[in-house]
This record gives structure tokens, C-alpha cells and sequence, in this order.
């Protein structure tokens, strides 16, 4: 199997299956594509279970996928107590399946920081697997028949939530990738950012914040001490250090004790663009990658 496997292309593949099968059905049924799909493979994924199912109560994994050599089969098992996307988890796993199984017989994947030697390896990984998912429960055509001609609110995304079973942050970063908006995602902890993600047309207009920095005073997601939500608040100009009007869209996310903020910037000038900033999106990237799946 090759190492080189393009996440997208792989999820491409079984989302067009899904559509040639299913067509207009959503969310993607994780379970019976895994199961459909692997069961052409002589190391088929034989079940998928929860923790629960398997007498394991509360756990700090959101999900799994292993090997057992004796019987040539792969388990999925993931965790139904888990506030999380179920579908996700089971994209995720489903993805390393098809991504990585030559590299590990194990993969137990949990949100917070890998401690392994092997870490930039793992890392990789996870994010190709959330790639994979991302790519699989959420085709950018449908998404874009979603949203067509309706205003960003909080509304829009949770529609887009309940039709492909998935996060909030997930529904923002798929959007993130095709919307010609300069807009960017703050996720935020205690009024200090914790990693950000640009619009391409954001990015290329130098529009970005970096894991690190205080949250602007003038902000709401920095006044947000009551935890409401806000949409579409205009703040003045420079509100959020650039020099363009900007809407801001922010909630407090009790169960990740996290402040989730989305800005849209106007009358930027798009001919701005710096190559030398493609590295810090990497960089940006890399510092999300197992947060996009809150
Ligand atoms: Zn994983």
C-alpha cells in the first residue's frame, strides 16, 4: 500500500459511491460503506462496536481501529458517550483503514496530544484520517447547494451539522475551503487563541491570527465573560487588529470550554497577497489538527 495515499482522492471515491448509490442521502452511512468497502479486501473490517458495547465505561478515546492477526480482520470501536460526531469517528477510523493499515495495526485516537516518539508520524496520520472524514461526510458540491445565496449564521451551519452528522468546527472548516469570503475561524481559551484557520481568499490577503495571541480587547469574544452567543456584530473597524470592517460571529462551547468565533472581513483590498506567508499556513495547520474535530 502506498504511503502516499491522497486522503481526498481516497475519500472522494466512496463519497461518489455513496451519491451513485444513495443519491441525496445524508449523512453518509459510515458503518455499511466501511463494511461494504473492506469486505472486498481479504483483511476486511469484520465489526464496528461502541466501548460501551465492549463493557468499557468511561474512557478517554474517541475511537479505534486494530488488527488481530489470527483471524486477518480489523475492529472499529468507538465512543457512543463521547459528545463528539460519531459519524467523524467513524470516518476517521474508516479513514485509517484505507490510508494507514499497512504502517500500524493500532490506531487509538483521542483529541488531546500524542505521546509517542514517533509523534510527527503520528500527527500525520491523524490528520490525514480527519481529512479523509471530512472529505467523506461532507462533499463541497452538496455543501455548496446548502448554503447557496443564504446569509452566514449560526442557523446555516447547524443545518449543515444535522445533514452530515457532524461538528460545528468540521461544518466551518469544509466551508472555510471553498467560501470566497475573507473570513477566518478563532477557536480561543481563556481570552488567548488556540489555533485559527483563514479562507484562502482570507490567507492570501494576509488575514490570519496565530495559536499564542491575546484575543483584541475590543472583541466579543473577548467580553464574552457571561457566555452568550453573538451573530453578525459589526465591531469597528481594527476591532480584531485589521484594518477592515469585520462581522463577528462567537459562542462559548460549554463541553469544550472552548470560545469559537467566526469573522468576516470586508472591503479588503485582494491584491495583497505575500508568498512568503504560505509557510505560517502550514504551520496554522499543523497547530489545528486535532481540533477540528469538536
Ligand atoms: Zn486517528
Amino acid at each position: 500500500m502506498s504511503k502516499n495515499k491522497s486522503p481526498q482522492a481516497e475519500a472522494n471515491k466512496y463519497a461518489v459511491l455513496w451519491k451513485t448509490m444513495f443519491p441525496g442521502q445524508f449523512p453518509v452511512d459510515v458503518k455499511k460503506i466501511a463494511l461494504e468497502i473492506s469486505g472486498k479486501q481479504n483483511d476486511s473490517i469484520e465489526g464496528i462496536k461502541t466501548f460501551s458495547e465492549l463493557g468499557y465505561g468511561d474512557i478517554d478515546c474517541e475511537g479505534m481501529l486494530y488488527y488481530v492477526q489470527k483471524d486477518n480482520r480489523w475492529f472499529i470501536v468507538y465512543n457512543d458517550q463521547s459528545k463528539r460526531s460519531h459519524n467523524f469517528t467513524l470516518a476517521h477510523e474508516f479513514g485509517h483503514y484505507c490510508l494507514h493499515r499497512a504502517r500500524h495495526q493500532k490506531f487509538q485516537c483521542s483529541i488531546g496530544d500524542i505521546g509517542d516518539k514517533n509523534i510527527q508520524d503520528l500527527k500525520e496520520m491523524e490528520r490525514e484520517a480527519d481529512t479523509f472524514a471530512s472529505y467523506l461526510l461532507m462533499t463541497i458540491d452538496d455543501f455548496k447547494q446548502q448554503i447557496e445565496g443564504q446569509q452566514i449564521s449560526f442557523d446555516l451551519f447547524e443545518r449543515c451539522m444535522n445533514r452530515y452528522e457532524t461538528s460545528f468546527t468540521s461544518v466551518v472548516l469544509k466551508w472555510l475551503e471553498f467560501t470566497h469570503l475573507h473570513a477566518v475561524l478563532v477557536v480561543s481559551v481563556d481570552g488567548f487563541i488556540l489555533w485559527s484557520r483563514s479562507s484562502r481568499t482570507a490567507f492570501k490577503s494576509g488575514i490570519y491570527f496565530k495559536s499564542g495571541e491575546e484575543l483584541p480587547e475590543g472583541s466579543f469574544a473577548k467580553q464574552k465573560i457571561d457566555h452568550k452567543s453573538v451573530e453578525n456584530h459589526n465591531l469597528p473597524v481594527a476591532a480584531w487588529n485589521y484594518s477592515y470592517p469585520v462581522k463577528e460571529l462567537s459562542f462559548y462551547s460549554e463541553a469544550y470550554e472552548q470560545t469559537l468565533t467566526l469573522l468576516i472581513f470586508s472591503g479588503v483590498d485582494v491584491d495583497k497577497y505575500d508568498d512568503s506567508q504560505e509557510e505560517i499556513e502550514e504551520d496554522c495547520v499543523d497547530r489545528f489538527e486535532r481540533f477540528n474535530r469538536n
